[in-house]
Parts: C-alpha cells; structure tokens; sequence
C-alpha cells in the first residue's frame, strides 16, 4: 500500500517553477517567462479510432484548452501518445521541437522540417533558462513482453498516412532537464540502458511506468541508476479518454503496485503523485 511518507513527499521546487502533469508523459515547465513541454498530448484519439486506424488531426480543441504557449517540446519517442500533437503546437507557437530522425520526419510531413531539431546523445542544449540533453534509452515490450509496439522508424510519405500506427516508436531517449538549480529525468517509456545513464542524484524523477513488468527490475535498476530524490509516477492515466474525464484519474492497482515496487528499491526514496492539469508550485 502507499505509505503516508511516500504521499506527503513534497515537490521542492525553487520560487517561480511551475510543473504539471498533462496526463500520459505529458509535461509543462514554466520558468521566468519560457515554456517547454515534455511530450505533450492532448488529442487522445478514441481506443475505436485506434483499432479502426483512423487518421485523426490534432484536437483544435484540445489544443486550446490545454496548450497557452510553448518555446519548446522535447519529445522522447515519436509514438502518437507521446508526438500527435507535437506539430500542431509547433505550428500554432513557432517554437522549435526536440528529438529523433523520426521526428524530424514528422515534422517534415507537416511542411514543419526547419523547427525539428534532431538531437544527438548527451549533448547540451539551452532555451531560456533551461538546460536539457538527451541519453538514449529503449521502450518497454509491451503486448505479453513480445516486443515493442510500433518499432522502427516513422517513415510516412504524406500526413493521410498518418494512422495511429505509423507513428513509429523511433529513437528512444530519457531526457535530464536542469533549471533554477533543480535537476529533472524523464523516462517516458519503462525500460532502460543502465550504460547510458550518467545522470545520478536528479531531484525529481518523472517515471513512466506504463508497461514496465515487462522490463525485468525495471523500478530496482532505474532507481539505482538515477538515484533520484522524489519519483513522480507518470504514464498509469487512461489515454483513450478525454484529459478533462477525471474519473480516470483516481488511484489504481497500477501505480499502488509501483508504489510497493519503489519501496522494495529503496526505502528512502519517496513518491509524489500529480493531478493532471493542476500546476506544482513551490510552496516556500
Ligand atoms: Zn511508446
């Protein structure tokens, strides 16, 4: 069960950070007037849609509702839960996006090529007053462990390709993004690659823990690697419904199972759980 400490972990973060959850792997971070989201979706195209591969646009809608301004998206792979949108908002915003050859491919399919910024491991990059790299990383075998769903790259020739399934897994990465002195790891998928990790004692670890029992010790190795300070559990919402459906978003078997799993890897390291849409702020 989650334990009083692991629920009452607060999030320090420095005055004038803000953090929200945007459901999935879904981020904002908002820091002295910048901007930058971690793979944000908000179209949350229908399980009916899914399994009938349906080309489905970007939520105008949803857009609106939920994406006020944007100087930047990383994006660590390009499967549609986690890059749908991410076009759209470039377009909408003029920002410029970060991550893969896949990306940069579905940027180019919306005409959008020149704000892709294809990333190479470990280097450092800057918008405003945030530093941020990425560290290549793998996706969790989901579908009984038998292996990646959507792998490879994202290579459509035209956007009415686009169904949910062409939008290819791609490279995958973790992302370390450092700003007011705090440091953040985003693993968007649950899986790993120990060697790539050189990012220990993060403050806040954003942990994607969507289809991580098919990862042997994916909480024990990840916690060991990144020895972060507070995990914030991500990637365990309903992405087949509406962001504005709370009824998806109470506790489930899930994340109480990775609860257990995060103390069995490491009594002192705490949990904070988000609510989707509702910005962290420091309390100090
Ligand atoms: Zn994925």
């Amino acid at each position: 069960m989650l334990t009083a400490r692991q629920l009452a972990a607060p999030l320090a973060l420095p005055k004038g950070l803000e953090l929200t959850w945007l459901g999935t792997a879904g981020f904002k971070l908002s820091y002295q007037g910048t901007t930058i989201w971690i793979d944000p979706y908000v179209t949350r195209l229908s399980m009916t849609q899914l399994v009938t591969r349906r080309v489905v646009p970007s939520s105008t809608e949803a857009l609106g509702r939920w994406i006020d301004k944007a100087d930047a998206v990383l994006v660590g792979h390009t499967h549609f839960d986690h890059a749908l949108d991410v076009p759209a908002i470039a377009r909408r915003t003029g920002c410029k996006v970060y991550g893969s050859q896949s990306l940069q491919n579905l940027m180019a399919l919306h005409g959008l090529g020149a704000q892709a910024v294809m990333v190479e491991p470990h280097r450092d990059l800057e918008v405003g007053p945030f530093k941020f790299h990425f560290v290549p990383s793998i996706h969790s075998k989901l579908q009984l462990g038998l292996g990646i769903p959507y792998s490879g790259e994202l290579t459509c020739d035209h956007v009415d390709e686009l169904t949910p399934q062409a939008y290819k897994c791609g490279q995958v990465w973790g992302i370390h993004i450092e700003v007011a002195g705090t440091r953040f790891y985003h693993q968007g998928s649950a899986d790993l690659l120990e060697d790539e990790i050189k990012d220990r004692d993060v403050d806040i670890f954003l942990c994607g823990i969507s289809g991580r029992r098919f990862t042997e010790n994916y909480v024990a190795r990840i916690v060991k690697a990144l020895a972060p300070n507070v995990i914030v559990p991500t990637h365990y919402d309903n992405f087949f419904r509406s962001l504005d459906d709370k009824t998806e978003f109470s506790f489930n078997v899930n994340l109480t199972g990775f609860a257990d799993e995060v103390r069995a890897a490491s009594r002192d390291v705490p949990m904070h759980v988000l609510d989707i849409g509702v910005p962290c702020r420091s309390t100090g």
